[in-house]
């Protein structure tokens, strides 16, 4: 085992302000101390465009990454900038597969800011890196905890993503370290 040598992919995917993937990179280098690298942007993903909906679908992302040639990074996530859905729910902030390796988080739906003020970027960065560290936490196969003061509890909102730390709680803490040691 050498945590030194696992990498994170993030990569953009269609049109997303440039510094988005720098700063989630930065979190996942600083939170959970991976290493972590900026890939080449993916086109837009018109593939999962849903007609009915006019969303994007999360799944078939994520299986468009299982096709793709990843293999030097150990988890990749993808970045975007349009609405996500997966079918049991309106629309989602990220999306992955439990104990995969692929992850998305689309900033989409974090732009809001409280009662019509505009967000500052500051914030809409620190959303769409907790969505990631989140989404994460589900590839290193860590559950929805129901500490509210863990980056593991599950955001319905973004108040409730706003309430959320940057930090997982002490048990998930040693989940995820125990997770990183078993790969
Ligand atoms: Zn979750
Ligand atoms: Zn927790």
């Amino acid at each position: 085992m050498n945590s030194n040598k696992r990498i994170i992919g993030v990569v953009p995917v269609g049109e997303v302000p440039e510094l988005a993937p720098k700063v989630i990179a930065a979190h996942i280098t600083g939170y959970l101390k991976l290493s972590a690298e900026v890939l080449t942007p993916l086109d837009h993903p018109a593939y999962a465009f849903d007609e009915m909906r006019l969303q994007y679908n999360a799944g078939s992302i994520l299986n468009f990454f299982d096709s793709s040639p990843f293999d030097e990074y150990d988890k990749v996530i993808g970045v975007l900038n349009v609405d996500l859905f997966v079918p049991i729910f309106t629309h989602v902030f990220g999306e992955a597969k439990q104990n995969g390796k692929y992850a998305l988080v689309s900033l989409f739906r974090l732009t809001e800011g409280k009662e019509g003020y505009k967000l500052p970027s500051s914030l809409l960065f620190e959303r769409a890196a907790k969505v990631a560290l989140h989404e994460l936490g589900h590839l290193f196969n860590l559950f929805h905890c129901q500490d509210n003061k863990c980056l593991m509890h599950f955001s319905g909102d973004l108040e409730d993503l706003d309430h959320i730390p940057l930090y997982f709680c002490r048990y998930c803490s040693a989940y995820y370290q125990d997770a990183l040691s078993r790969i």
